[in-house]
C-alpha cells in the first residue's frame, strides 16, 4: 500500500530573515502589475543609465564584440589579467604606487563581491559598521553573513557625512569592518578629506578593515566636490576598494566590477586566500563583460573619453541633479540636501505635514496616483519613515514634470 503524506511546503532558509533588498522589492512588482494593465509607469527607481539615453561610448561595446568569440572559456577566476592591470594601473593614477593585478578581483559588478567579500570575512556575531542610509546590499550581505550590521548615522545637517563621534561610539570589540559609500547612494554626498581621513583613523586605531564602495568615483560635481578615495588615507589601512563599470560607464548590463586590495597586505594573507577560495568556487565573472574593463579605464585617463555629458561640470546629469534638487525644495515641507555626486536626490518629508507613517505604503500610494516610481528611506537602511529616493537620470523636462506630480500628489495628501 501507498501511504500518501500532506505536500510538503518549502521554505526559505532562516539566513534571509533580515536580508531586504527594496529598490527591487514590493513596489517594484506593484509597478509592474500597473504595466501590465497598460499604465505607462516612470521608473525612478534604479540606477540604470540606457532606458534614459545613456549609452556607453561605442568602443566599450565594441571591445565587448570583438572579443565575444574568446569570451567563450571560462577565464582565471579572479579575471583576465589585462583587466586587473587596469584596474592596478587606474589606481596607480590616484597615486597607489603599490597596487598591482595581484591585488585586484574581478566579479559580476560590485553587488557580487560585496556578498563574496562579506562572506570570506565576517564570523556570525562580528559586527560592521554600516551607514544609515546605505546602499541595502551592504546591510542585506552583512545579514547573509550571520554578522550584525551596525548602523552609524550620516549627518543630513553635514551634507550628509558620516558623523565621526556616532561611528567612533559604536566600535566595540566585536566591530571587524568599517563600510564606506562615496559618492553616496542614496545621498549623493561626496565626503569631505576630513572625513574620509577621519574614518581611516577610526580604521587604524581599531584594526578595522575599510570596505569603500566607490562605484560612484567618477560622478563628482561642482567646484567645491572632490572625490577622496579611501586608499589614498593611509598605507597602515587595510582597505578594500569596491568599483565598476555600471555607473560613468554605462555598462551595468556586462556586469563588470572589481575589488582592490591596499594597504599592510603582507597582514592580509588569509583573508585574501578566503577571497580567492570564493573567487575559484565562482569559478569566473562573466567573461564577455570583463573585456570592456580595460577599454573603460583607459578612456578614463585625464582629459579625455568618459561620457562628456555625465561627467563634466555642466554637462547633463550635474544640470538634472540641481534642477532636481531645486524642485523638491521647492516643495512645502520638504527639503533636500543638494547632492554633489552620483545619480540621486533624497528629500527629507515632513511626516506630520503629511500623515506619513509608513514611507513604503506612501511610495506605493504615490506610484498608484502618480504612476511615478520612487523608493522609500526605509528601504535605504535609513530608520525613519520620513525620506524618499528618486533617480535623477531622466531629462530636465521628465524630471521636472515628475516632481510637479509628486509636488501636486502631496498638495492633495496635506493634512495642515
Ligand atoms: N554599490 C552602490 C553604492 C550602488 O549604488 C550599486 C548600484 O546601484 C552597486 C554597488 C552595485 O553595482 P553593480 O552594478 O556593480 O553590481
Amino acid at each position: 500500500t501507498v501511504t500518501t503524506r500532506p505536500a510538503p511546503t518549502y521554505h526559505q532558509s532562516a539566513r534571509l530573515r533580515d536580508v531586504r533588498y527594496d529598490v527591487r522589492g514590493p513596489i517594484l512588482t506593484e509597478a509592474m502589475r500597473l504595466e501590465a494593465q497598460g499604465h505607462d509607469i516612470l521608473r525612478l527607481n534604479l540606477g540604470n543609465m540606457r532606458p534614459f539615453g545613456l549609452d556607453a561610448r561605442p568602443e566599450i561595446v565594441e571591445a565587448v564584440a570583438r572579443d565575444l568569440g574568446d569570451g567563450q572559456a571560462y577565464s582565471d577566476s579572479r579575471g583576465i589579467p589585462v583587466a586587473r592591470e587596469a584596474v592596478a594601473e587606474h589606481y596607480r593614477r590616484c597615486g597607489i604606487d603599490q597596487i598591482s593585478a595581484e591585488d585586484v578581483f574581478l566579479g559580476n559588478g560590485v553587488s557580487e563581491l560585496i556578498t563574496l567579500v562579506l562572506q570570506a570575512l565576517v564570523n556570525p556575531g562580528d559586527e560592521i559598521l554600516v551607514p544609515a542610509p546605505d546602499y541595502p546590499t551592504w546591510t542585506g550581505a552583512v545579514n547573509l553573513t550571520g554578522g550584525v550590521p551596525v548602523h552609524y548615522l550620516a549627518d543630513e545637517a553635514n551634507g550628509w557625512n558620516p558623523s565621526l563621534e556616532d561611528i567612533e561610539s559604536k566600535v566595540t570589540p566585536r566591530t571587524k569592518a568599517l563600510v564606506l559609500i562615496n559618492p553616496n547612494n542614496p545621498t549623493g554626498a561626496v565626503y569631505s578629506e576630513e572625513t574620509v581621513r577621519g574614518m581611516a583613523d577610526i580604521a587604524r586605531r581599531h584594526g578595522l578593515v575599510l570596505l569603500s564602495d566607490e562605484i560612484y568615483e567618477e560622478l563628482v560635481f561642482g567646484d567645491a566636490a572632490h572625490h577622496h578615495a579611501a586608499l589614498a588615507a593611509g598605507s597602515d589601512v587595510l582597505c578594500l576598494t569596491f568599483g565598476g563599470l555600471s555607473k560613468a560607464y554605462r555598462v551595468c548590463g556586462y556586469r563588470a566590477g572589481w575589488v582592490a586590495a591596499t594597504g599592510p597586505l603582507d597582514h592580509a594573507a588569509d583573508l585574501l586566500e578566503g577571497i580567492t577560495l570564493l573567487s575559484n568556487m565562482r569559478v569566473c565573472p562573466n567573461v564577455p563583460g570583463q573585456y570592456a574593463i580595460p577599454v573603460a579605464l583607459a578612456a578614463g585617463t585625464p582629459g579625455s573619453a568618459l561620457p562628456a555629458d555625465v561627467v563634466d561640470p555642466g554637462g547633463r546629469l550635474q544640470s538634472q541633479l540641481a534642477m532636481a534638487s531645486d524642485a523638491l525644495n521647492a516643495i512645502p515641507g520638504v527639503s533636500c540636501v543638494p547632492p554633489r555626486g552620483a545619480l540621486y536626490c533624497f528629500p527629507r518629508i515632513d511626516r506630520e505635514m503629511y500623515g506619513i507613517d509608513d514611507d513604503e505604503e506612501f511610495v506605493l500610494d504615490l506610484l498608484r496616483s502618480e504612476h511615478v516610481l520612487v523608493t522609500h528611506g526605509t528601504g535605504f537602511n535609513w530608520p525613519e519613515p520620513d525620506h524618499f529616493r528618486i533617480v535623477c537620470l531622466p531629462e530636465a523636462g521628465v524630471l521636472e514634470r515628475a516632481i510637479a506630480s509628486i509636488g501636486d500628489y502631496l498638495a492633495r495628501r496635506r493634512l495642515r
